[in-house]
């Protein structure tokens, strides 16, 4: 048996919506700029016919379950909200095609995509990484995920947030860019997807600050409702 110096990390997951087995969490992307108002409003327009999806990455220890009150993070005096639909992997794939990206899809979830907007756009703006702006602890809220079963390929539905019950985001999966099998067919170019990877698949337009005290709420069509509340800085 192998003895280790102190306790390891704990295995990160998400409860399944209908099973007691919980989906263990492996790798947590995110894709950049996936709705073309909210590009635009991050003043970073998007050409499909010229521009291939980017993405970014969350520790697993980043997530938190929905539902849960978050300390305002630290080092930020502009946490923002986005609100997107989560897939969740549940088999391998390297390479896969778009009619065959469906065989990879577990399940669903909505997810919030925490971010210090201040920290992000610094580093963008400096051609520096974006891990202080977008990986740090709790910024991966997650709803229990909704096997895929008779969902299918998602194409369309209704994605929604608001803050104190104030609508911020209303928009529909219809408008993502690069489509649920497009994204796999393209992250699989250079990734090995595995089981327990979640995608995070980018937030439509209206993104903006939260404060201590804030609720944030969100809702996706057929896929769950997802809440957050701001609490006091640490
Ligand atoms: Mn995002």
């Amino acid at each position: 048996m192998t003895h280790y110096t102190f306790a390891p990390a704990p295995v990160f997951s998400l409860p399944v919506e209908g099973q007691d087995a919980r989906f263990p969490v492996k790798r947590i992307f995110c894709v950049g700029r996936n709705y073309h108002a909210h590009a635009v409003e991050m003043g970073r327009p998007v050409d499909k016919s010229t521009m291939k999806p980017f993405y970014f990455l969350k520790d697993a220890s980043a997530l938190v379950e929905s539902g849960a009150t978050v300390p305002y993070p630290a080092g930020t005096s502009n946490y923002h909200f986005e609100m997107e639909l989560v897939v969740a992997i549940g088999a391998e794939g390297f390479r896969v095609k778009e009619s065959d990206a469906a065989s990879l899809i577990y399940g669903y979830a909505a997810g919030l995509d925490m971010t210090r907007r201040d920290l992000q756009l610094v580093a963008r703006d400096q051609g520096r990484p974006w891990d202080l702006g977008k990986n740090f602890e709790k910024s991966a809220v997650c709803t229990p995920i909704v096997p895929m079963g008779q969902l299918g390929v998602l194409q369309a539905g209704a994605i929604a947030l608001q803050v104190n019950g104030s609508p911020k985001q209303t928009a529909d999966l219809s408008q993502l860019i690069w489509n649920i099998p497009e994204l796999l067919a393209d992250l699989s170019q250079y990734y090995h997807l595995q089981p327990g990877d979640l995608i995070y698949t980018g937030t439509p337009e209206g993104v903006g600050a939260v404060v201590s005290g804030d609720l944030i709420t969100g809702q996706i069509e057929q896929v769950g409702a997802v809440q957050l509340t701001v609490g006091a800085a640490e």
